[in-house]
């Protein structure tokens, strides 16, 4: 606590040295060791925060943020539906010559079962070169970046064309309602810009070089569907042929055996070329190979064998997640029920790919059943924009020699919402080490956690970028 307080003090009477706007725009003002020091107390302060949603309590981390930014003469305002529920934004002014950044993260985090951890999933434990606690990795990690961006760009009184908006958003895991729907619908006009830069993006380094950066720039949608199969209830010792289990087992296995068509974007089609131009040859033949109709069907078959993520990126991807059906052994029942998780590539048409999907079925006895869908689909954000631009270059200057690849996430974040506004949205993300990513510890994991020296690279590089984009005459 003492250590820390006084390398903020470092931090500030460095800048302040430097004091004058000139020397200001210049990022060499900046001491990033202080920095460093200063972003892991805020960090582990907001892991230390427990945000499990359900119920969210983000309100608590809305507070400690608030606290932190007001103290420093930056203005918030907070937005909740439901009291406990709060967001947080807060915008630091530009002279108006260009349109807002957006920086978004979600305060909220899944929930943990402690009992499979090796530390307390709250306790913001230092082990072995990484910070344990559930929210490490998503998200709290990108509310941290952001909340030291307002802070420096506060500081270093750094000229704005733009204005840059920080918003740090409740129930992003599964509760759309309280945050992102709520903000986009009832307070676009606090977060309304033309880029948005969030989480979803990966930075992934091998033997301790960084290769490459993800940069989430779009996502499937989640369809999901019901599927129920209805028949003459009867006696197990009479065979009916309109058995409801047996009707569903067979429209489940046809769907199964069923690809949907392979369909490719300009985000797609540059994430395989990229990673082609960094991979072994034996790799890049298959990332190239994906790219030309007369190979795709053996890759894709590789890929649905050995590299289950790519393959998902190829389609809409329909998968059978629950079944139910009967209550006694001895009685056939009228009805049995799948649930298929759909999901859909950003330019699917839902309504033409429910026919597709009873057309595949081919038996009236089976309805297909639709059920609500809570991401808006929106297309691709571009990837020959300032922006992008942006995000490469300091790439090249954080990371050099490290490719930087647009990406489709299978998931789904609140992205979404935005980007169906028309705003432009990015997702970036701390360096992950290779080596690292297999064994657990990832986002919603237990023992989830993060490279401790990654958390300044992930403050430099929403710096770099949204400085970049949002300078005055830059
Ligand atoms: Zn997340």
């Amino acid at each position: 606590m003492r250590a820390t307080a006084a390398a903020t003090l470092a931090a500030l009477v460095a800048l302040s040295a430097s004091g004058n706007a000139a020397h200001a725009q210049d990022p060499s003002a900046i001491d990033w060791d202080a920095v460093r020091v200063e972003s892991m107390e805020h960090f582990k302060a907001l892991l230390r925060i427990d945000t499990s949603n359900p119920p969210g309590n983000e309100t608590a981390a809305a507070t400690y943020l608030r606290g932190i930014l007001e103290r420093e003469g930056i203005e918030t305002e907070l937005f909740a539906l439901d009291p406990s529920r709060a967001n947080l934004v807060a915008r630091i002014g530009g002279d108006g010559s260009a349109r807002p950044i957006l920086v978004m993260a979600h305060t909220d985090v899944v929930g943990t079962q402690p009992e499979n951890w090796s530390v307390d999933p709250f306790a913001a434990v230092t082990r072995d070169g990484y910070v344990y606690g559930r929210g490490s990795l998503d998200d709290k990690d990108n509310v941290t970046a952001g909340l030291m961006l307002m802070l420096l760009l506060k500081r270093t009184g750094m000229r704005l064309g733009r204005d840059v908006i920080f918003l740090a958003e409740a129930g992003e895991e599964g509760t759309t309602t309280w945050g992102i729907d709520y903000m986009v619908d009832e307070h676009w006009d606090r977060i309304d810009a033309e880029y948005c830069l969030a989480e979803g993006g990966e930075t992934v380094s091998v033997d301790g070089r960084v290769r490459y950066v993800n940069i989430a720039t779009t996502e499937k949608f989640p369809m999901r569907v019901r599927l129920v199969a209805r028949g003459t209830a009867g006696h197990g010792s009479v065979p009916l042929l309109d058995n409801a289990v047996a009707l569903l087992a067979g429209a489940v296995a046809r769907v199964s055996g069923w690809q949907s068509p392979l369909r490719l974007n300009e985000t797609t089609r540059t994430y395989f070329q990229r990673l082609a131009d960094i991979s072994t040859p034996e790799e890049a033949s298959r990332y190239r190979g994906v790219l030309d109709p007369a190979q795709q069907p053996w890759v894709e078959r590789y890929f649905a064998e050995h590299e289950p993520q790519h393959y998902s990126l190829l389609r809409t991807s329909v998968v059978p997640t629950m079944m139910s059906a009967g209550f006694r052994a001895n009685v056939i029942p009228t009805e049995a029920e799948a649930t298929f998780d759909i999901r859909a590539l950003p330019d699917e048409d839902p309504q033409a790919f429910y026919a597709a999907l009873a057309g595949v079925i081919n038996d009236p006895r089976v309805e297909v059943i639709p059920q609500p869908i809570y991401r808006p689909a929106s297309p691709p954000s571009r990837l020959d924009n300032e922006m992008f631009r942006a995000l490469e270059a300091t790439t090249a200057r954080l990371f050099p020699g490290a490719a930087t690849i647009p990406t489709m996430l299978a998931g789904a974040t609140d992205m979404a919402q935005v980007r169906a506004r028309g705003t432009q949205c990015y997702g970036f993300g701390p360096v992950e080490a290779m080596e690292g990513m297999t064994g657990g510890g990832g986002a919603h994991g237990d023992d989830e956690r993060i490279l401790e020296s990654s958390l300044l690279p992930l403050v430099r590089y929403l710096w770099y970028t949204v400085t970049d984009v949002a300078a005055s005459g830059g």
